[in-house]
């Protein structure tokens, strides 16, 4: 143990900038996973991940390395998870390095993660080495995305560096630098213990393992410990430190160090990420080291089983998926509509549709999801205050005084010549402008504030499709404004139908009502009979259109002794089926529910 050669430290970049890649360079270059066991893309073991080419879950990684100074060090490298929902998983992954390498394309410049993520990293204190990616690239500009640096995040590029993760040129220099530039942490083994939880995952054998880094003092297998802010106490079955994919146990993790710890942890909600770890007998007098923060779901949307019958198997595999995320929140919610089902609350919509996804992958689920919402505030009448996380559940306007919703902060990054079109956009979500800005001779930073409702719809996706993919974005919450805004139901057959229902601005009602009722035609299937459907405020309807009835041939048609065909269109019509909700008479499928999402 020798906290002077030991480097903590983390890579922080935008989506696709290559960090997994400079990574995995790493640890192939300093040995720590051999050749024939490098798959692509360690760092990130989520199939879904994979896919998606994100990184969700922060891993971390110990590599031994023998420097030019002909001294062996140990450097930890943290992963954070590169995604705005994650802000408070990021900083606290962050707090536990002295250092990071900020990864930018050169052959794209600074983009609105890079940004984003350099100022946790300095709010952290860390010391940050850029490094310039990607120099295979034909199009790489070095001085460019130097100087784009300099003068957006105003970080000094002279000792800048340049490399290329994918070919491995000037990753040995990286590797120089972080033993170099990165401090050292302080040596405060003689304090009392101190540990920052910066992840954790459940194992059925070990329950919650966490990932800690200790500040201070030290922490050995078989104390006594105790989390601050869950206030629990556990034993310190086993300590040790992290590589890839294996776990290698030790005396005690001392100052400095960073590893993993288990004890009899049933749950992630006891051991969650910020909280730090204390000795048990001295847990009065020690301070946590910060503020811990309760994550806060944002966004909510109610799952339902297709099949009534798998009710249970959804309770449970809800209840394995919160033993891995505590971030995660759900209770049953039942509606005549929809049967039995859950109002889940989530950090964002990443979380949300990645929740979605492995509980209809690894649970074998058929799930009928509906449209997610923010979370309103509504003052009543009698002096109190709710929270209404889905719209069916807004109150009518005479027992209440207001409805707030949840603002955030936006930025974009754009190439100049798309700023019209994404301030056009902005505005069109009512945006409230706030400020433009030239980053270089070409790219642009346009900032606004916004309900989170109208960022939560497809503003994604339109901004990226009207920038041709050039432009970024990133958002934070800053608080609640009161709207004028109301509940708008739709009826369907003239039923209510709960799950369809929005809450929009007064002035948006006829708009959407007259949209929405016209996708929800194209969406849901004709019947036997015609369908109206109507959009309402209140008693009053503002829109309407209507399904009209099946013709009663279409079956008929079959008949000229084509038995296989008739066959295959029940079949067609069975499969159909399976992700459909009865409401009422009327039959709805899956689509109809998201279909608020894509209205333009
Ligand atoms: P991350 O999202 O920051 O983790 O980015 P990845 O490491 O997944 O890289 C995104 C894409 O860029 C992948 O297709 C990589 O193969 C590619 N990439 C990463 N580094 C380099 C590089 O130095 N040169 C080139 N040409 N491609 C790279
Ligand atoms: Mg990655």
């Amino acid at each position: 143990y020798e906290p002077s050669r030991i480097r903590n430290f983390c890579i922080i970049a935008h989506i696709d900038h290559g960090k997994s890649t400079l990574a995995d360079r790493l640890l192939q270059m300093t040995k720590t996973v051999e050749e024939r066991e490098m798959k692509q893309q360690l760092l990130d073991n989520m199939d879904l991940e994979r896919e998606r080419g994100i990184t969700i879950k922060l891993q971390a990684a110990r590599m031994n390395y023998l420097a030019k100074d002909g001294e062996w060090y140990v450097l930890n490298l943290i992963d954070t998870p590169g995604h705005v929902d994650f802000t408070y998983e990021v900083s606290r992954s962050l707090a536990a390095c002295e250092g990071a390498l900020l990864v930018v394309d050169a052959s794209q410049g600074v983009e609105a993660q890079t940004i984003a993520n350099t100022y946790l990293a300095l709010a952290s204190d860390l010391e940050i080495i850029p490094v310039l990616n990607k120099i295979d690239l034909p199009g790489a500009d070095l001085d460019a995305t130097a100087q784009e640096v300099e003068s957006t995040i105003g970080l000094d590029c002279t000792d800048a560096l340049a490399c290329s993760a994918k070919t491995g040129v000037g990753v040995a220099e990286i590797l120089e630098a972080i033993v170099a530039r990165i401090p050292p942490p302080a040596a405060r083994l003689d304090e009392p213990l101190r540990a920052l939880i910066f992840d954790s995952y459940y194992d059925s054998y070990r329950g919650v393992v966490v990932f800690i880094r200790v500040v201070s003092g030290q922490i050995c297998a078989g104390d006594k410990v105790r989390f601050k802010a869950s206030g629990k106490a556990y034993e310190a079955l086993e300590v040790g430190t992290l590589t890839p994919g294996a776990e290698k146990p030790a005396e005690a993790l001392r100052a400095g160090e960073v590893g993993y710890m288990y004890g009899g942890i049933k749950s992630v909600s006891d051991a969650r990420v910020g909280d730090t770890i204390v000795l048990n007998k001295a847990h009065e007098e020690v301070e946590a080291l910060a503020d811990y923060m309760e994550p806060i779901p944002v966004v909510y949307c109610g799952l339902f089983p297709v099949e009534t019958t798998q009710y249970q198997l959804l309770r449970e595999s809800l209840e394995k998926l919160q033993l891995n995320d505590a971030a995660l929140s759900f209770e049953p919610e039942t509606s005549s509509a929809m049967g039995f089902g859950f109002r889940c609350g989530f950090l964002g919509l990443l979380h949300m549709e990645i929740v979605q996804e492995r509980l209809e992958r690894e649970y074998d689920l058929d799930l009928i999801v509906t449209a997610p919402t923010v979370v309103y505030k509504v003052q009543m009448n009698d002096g109190s205050e709710i929270d209404v996380d889905s719209p069916s559940k807004l109150v009518d306007s005479s027992e209440r005084v207001s409805v707030s919703e949840p603002y955030v902060a936006l930025e974009m990054f754009t190439p100049k010549e798309y700023s019209g079109t994404l301030m056009e956009l902005a505005q069109d979500r009512r945006g409230e402008y706030v400020d433009l800005k030239f980053l270089t001779e070409k790219r642009v930073s346009i900032k606004y504030e916004m309900p989170l409702a109208e960022v939560i719809t497809d503003f994604f996706d339109a901004m990226k499709s009207r920038s041709k993919g050039y432009a970024s974005m990133e958002y934070s919450m800053i608080g609640y404004r009161p709207n004028d805004l109301v509940r708008l139901d739709i009826l369907i057959n003239g039923e209510l139908a709960p799950p369809l229902a929005n809450i929009v601005h007064r002035d948006a009602a006829f708009t959407v009502g007259k949209a929405l009722t016209k996708k929800l035609k194209e969406l849901i299937p004709r019947q036997m009979f015609k369908v109206p459907l109507q959009a309402a405020i209140g008693q009053k309807i503002v829109a309407s259109s209507s399904i009209s009835p099946m013709r009663k041939d279409v079956l008929a048609k079959c008949y000229g002794g084509d038995v296989s065909r008739k066959k295959k269109l029940l079949q067609k019509q069975a499969k159909g089926k399976k992700r459909m909700k009865a409401i009422g008479r009327v039959n709805v499928p899956q689509e109809a529910f998201m279909a608020v999402l894509n209205l333009k």
